[in-house]
């Protein structure tokens, strides 16, 4: 998908001749358009050649990939715009700190069958795409083996053997990368097996697709997603209140005619969302779209991140802080991953 569209970057004249694309979706085409040059997005929002070392060095360890719709959403000439800090590369990702490390989660010792991971009860994880629209500079899966765990259908029986084997299961979260990376062809399939398995009740999907590429909420998907038997929660990763605007609000609003609850998790980012007049707006911007406050995580301890870091006191007040001005159901529960605790742990 993203190898056959990425032919078009090459097109010469597709600035001055925008192509229709009967074949492809619309948001398959944004997705192959993003960009995916350092020097590009600094110079698309204005920054000056001051940035281009650091962002090269960051983008060595970790490609750059942003949207249109999302670069869309970024003040030009901001260094500090929280949407900015999320996706640019930045010097500091170089620096190497103790206790910041590739699998800080230790995901690999947990999967048992390809693509799979199962931590919990109850519920498991499956990697439905290796690959994400928008690439977040302190992503806990940024050094994850994806190569490892991106399966062939062949390898998927294999996996979903496993849950047919495990009637403990109620619950398949699809996740990745981002799973609506994938196409609703392979979706589709997916789901369909997953539907046959008589024990699940739920799907739940984890992405920041609706987030950075709202046209992906198109009819293809909400066809698939519409039919399912199982019940359906959708879990968005939304910092900021900016990254919400008309047209994620519309794809919102789709998704909950078709049925899907609606739920948020937040990385709390040093310089994005580290205050509680941000983290207030963003919580209730995220009702006005009708979306629920989940998890607000603390930052995974994953290399090339630390920039981003704040310290578990801070936290805490941050949260205590935003307890007082908000109404209990706005509340996300602060929390972090720790490696073999039966769940995420509050904090
Ligand atoms: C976070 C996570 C889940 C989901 O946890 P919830 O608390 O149910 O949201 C499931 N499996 C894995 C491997 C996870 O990391
Ligand atoms: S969308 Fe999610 S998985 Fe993908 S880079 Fe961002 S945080 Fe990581």
């Amino acid at each position: 998908m993203i190898t056959r569209s990425s032919a078009l970057l090459q097109r010469p004249d597709r600035e001055t001749q925008p192509q229709p694309l009967p074949i492809q979706a619309r948001w398959q085409t944004q997705l192959a358009r993003a960009i995916r040059d350092p020097r590009e997005l600094c110079r698309r929002l204005g920054l000056d050649e001051a940035w281009w070392p650091g962002a090269e060095a960051g983008h060595a360890l970790f490609e750059v990939r942003v949207p249109e719709a999302y670069l869309a959403r970024i003040r030009p000439g901001d260094p500090s715009d929280p949407l900015l800090r999320q996706v640019l590369p930045l010097a500091e990702e170089a620096v190497t700190m103790a206790g910041y490390v590739a699998d800080p989660l230790a995901e690999v010792e947990h999967a048992p069958a390809p693509g799979l991971i199962h931590k919990y009860a109850g519920r498991v994880l499956l990697i439905a795409s290796p690959a994400c629209a928008v690439n977040c500079r302190y992503c806990f899966r940024r050094h994850f083996p994806y190569e490892e765990n991106a399966p062939s259908r062949a390898q998927w029986e294999s996996t979903l053997d496993y849950l047919r084997g495990d009637p403990s299961l109620h619950e398949a979260i699809l996740s990745g990368g981002d799973p609506l990376a994938a196409s609703d062809r392979q979706l589709a399939w997916l789901v369909e097996r997953l539907e046959g398995i008589s024990h699940l009740k739920r799907l739940r999907i984890h992405t920041r697709l609706p987030v950075v590429i709202p046209d992906r909420i198109d009819d293809a998907l909400l066809g698939w997603l519409g039919a399912t038997r199982l019940q359906k929660v959708m879990v968005l990763h939304i910092n900021h209140a900016n990254e919400i605007d008309e047209a994620v609000m519309a794809a919102c609003r789709r998704l909950s005619a078709a049925g899907v609850t609606l739920l948020n998790q937040s990385v709390l980012l040093r310089g994005v969302n580290d205050d509680v007049g941000t983290l207030c707006t963003l919580s209730e911007r995220l009702f006005e779209a009708g979306i629920l406050p989940y998890y607000l995580h603390v930052l995974d301890p994953v290399a090339g991140a630390a920039h981003f870091d704040v310290v578990d006191e801070e936290a805490r007040k941050l949260v205590a802080g935003l307890r007082e001005v908000l109404p209990g159901f706005l509340m996300p529960r602060l929390v972090r991953e720790i490696p073999g605790e039966a769940s995420k742990t509050p904090l």
